[in-house]
C-alpha cells in the first residue's frame, strides 16, 4: 500500500475573543481561556477532524493496508511550522499529502473547494536598526537617523515596482523608532512581510527590499540587521489529488453536489504549501481542499466562530480517500 499523510494544523492566532453577549463561544463557555491568544482561524476545527479520522481508521485497521501518518503541525501562522518539520523528515517517504481548511472561500455548508490553485509563496522578516543619538539641535550633525532610515525603507518598499507575471503584495505592519523628543532616533525597527503568486515572484520582492534596506541604511550612515522570522513556497493542488477530492466529495452524504467547486485559487499563504511542494517534487501528489462553513465573523476576527456540521463533511472526505487510497475493500 501507499503512505498516505494527513496534515492539520493546530495553533491558534494573535487575537483576544470576543466577550459580546452574542459570541456563541462565550456565551457557552468555551471562549479561549488565554488572552490574547484564541483559535480565530478555525484550527481546533482541524485538530478535531484529525483526530476523529485518526480515531476512525484506528477502530478499522484491517480494511487498510499501506500506512497512514498524521502530521499535526504548530505554527501555521506566520508560516513558521512547515519549514522545520519538513526538515525533520515528517514528509519524507510520502506517496499522498492531504490537507485544507474550513472555511476561507469555501462559505456554504455542504459545500467544498476541491484542488485549491495558488497558494501564495510569502517571507516574513524582521528588520533591525541601529544608528546614532545625538542632540537634535545642539549637534544633529553627529547622529544617525534610524527613525528617519526605518520611514524611509516602510515608504520605498511599498513603493516597488510591480512584475507583470503575476500578483505581488507587500506590508510593512509595524514601524517603531527612537527613543525621545530632542534626541536623534538610534534605533529602528520594521515588520515586514513579502508575498508572491510565484516562489519566483516572491523572490524578486524579497530582493528589492533587500536591495531597499541596504541601500537606505547607506544613506543615513545606520547599520541593519534581518532576520527571516517565517516563510513558505508557492504551489498548487495537482490533478490527481483534486480528481480524488472531487470524487470523494459526490460519494459523501454530507455534500450537495452543486456545492462541489472543483478548483479556486487561493489568493493567500498557507505553509502547507511548503509540505505539498516537497512531496510533489519528490515524485508524489499533494492537494489542498476547503471544507464549506457558513461563519459568524471572519478568520482571524474576534467573534469568529465556525458551524461544527462542516467537520463531519471534513472527516468523510478524508476518510473517503483513505479507502480509495489504502482500502482492501
Ligand atoms: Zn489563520
Ligand atoms: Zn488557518
Amino acid at each position: 500500500g501507499k503512505t498516505v499523510a494527513f496534515r492539520f494544523d493546530i495553533d491558534g492566532v494573535d487575537v483576544t475573543e470576543s466577550t459580546d453577549a452574542d459570541h456563541r463561544p462565550f456565551k457557552e463557555g468555551f471562549r479561549s481561556d488565554i488572552s490574547g491568544i484564541t483559535h480565530a482561524c478555525g484550527h481546533d476545527g482541524h485538530i478535531t477532524m484529525g483526530l476523529a479520522l485518526a480515531k476512525l481508521i484506528a477502530q478499522s485497521l484491517d480494511d487498510f493496508s499501506g500506512k497512514f501518518r498524521f502530521i499535526f503541525q504548530t505554527a501555521e501562522e506566520g508560516t513558521r511550522g512547515a519549514v522545520g518539520m519538513e526538515a525533520a523528515g515528517v514528509t519524507k517517504g510520502v506517496d499522498y499529502l492531504l490537507g485544507g481548511h474550513i472555511g476561507f472561500q469555501a462559505t456554504t455548508m455542504r459545500g467544498i473547494i476541491c484542488g485549491t490553485k495558488k497558494l501564495l509563496a510569502t517571507t516574513k522578516f524582521d528588520v533591525n536598526l541601529q544608528g546614532k543619538s545625538a542632540h537634535a539641535a545642539g549637534a544633529p550633525q553627529n547622529g544617525a537617523n534610524a527613525l528617519l532610515a526605518a520611514a524611509e525603507m516602510a515608504l520605498d518598499m511599498h513603493g516597488i515596482t510591480r512584475h507583470a507575471d503575476g500578483v505581488t503584495r507587500i506590508n510593512v505592519g509595524v514601524l517603531r523608532a527612537g527613543e525621545g523628543r530632542n534626541v536623534i532616533a538610534p534605533n529602528g525597527y520594521l515588520a515586514c512581510e513579502t508575498r508572491g503568486e510565484s516562489t519566483e515572484l516572491n523572490e524578486f520582492m524579497k530582493a528589492k527590499c533587500m536591495d531597499i534596506v541596504e541601500g537606505v541604511s547607506k544613506i543615513y550612515g545606520v547599520s541593519y540587521d534581518v532576520q527571516v522570522t517565517g516563510g513558505t513556497a508557492g504551489g498548487d493542488s495537482d490533478e490527481a489529488t483534486t480528481q480524488l477530492y472531487e470524487d470523494a466529495a459526490k460519494a459523501s452524504p454530507f455534500i450537495d453536489d452543486d456545492k462541489i467547486v472543483r478548483e479556486l485559487n487561493f489568493g493567500a499563504c498557507e505553509d502547507f504549501a511548503h509540505f505539498m511542494r516537497s512531496v510533489q517534487d519528490a515524485g508524489g501528489k499533494s492537494g489542498y481542499l476547503m471544507i464549506g462553513t457558513t461563519l459568524a465573523a471572519g478568520h482571524h476576527n474576534a467573534k469568529f466562530d465556525f458551524d461544527e456540521d462542516s467537520l463531519l463533511a471534513g472527516v468523510d472526505v478524508y476518510l473517503r480517500c483513505a479507502y480509495k487510497l489504502n482500502g482492501k475493500i
